[in-house]
């Protein structure tokens, strides 16, 4: 399985709405702050999962 986010294969990614996600995405997810760099990234990502 491959993840949604990152796109690396991963053995024990948990599945959210049907799509896969590692566990180090998840963390990521769980704990972002909006003031995090990335924050803006995984918040479009995760937009760009459920709109394809
Ligand atoms: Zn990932």
């Amino acid at each position: 399985m491959h993840c949604s986010i990152c796109h690396h294969s991963c053995m024990d990614g948990i599945m959210l709405l049907e799509k896969q996600i590692c566990p180090s995405c998840e963390q990521k997810l769980v704990c972002i702050k909006a003031e995090d760099q990335s924050y803006f990234y995984y918040v479009w990502r995760i937009k760009q999962l459920w709109l394809n």
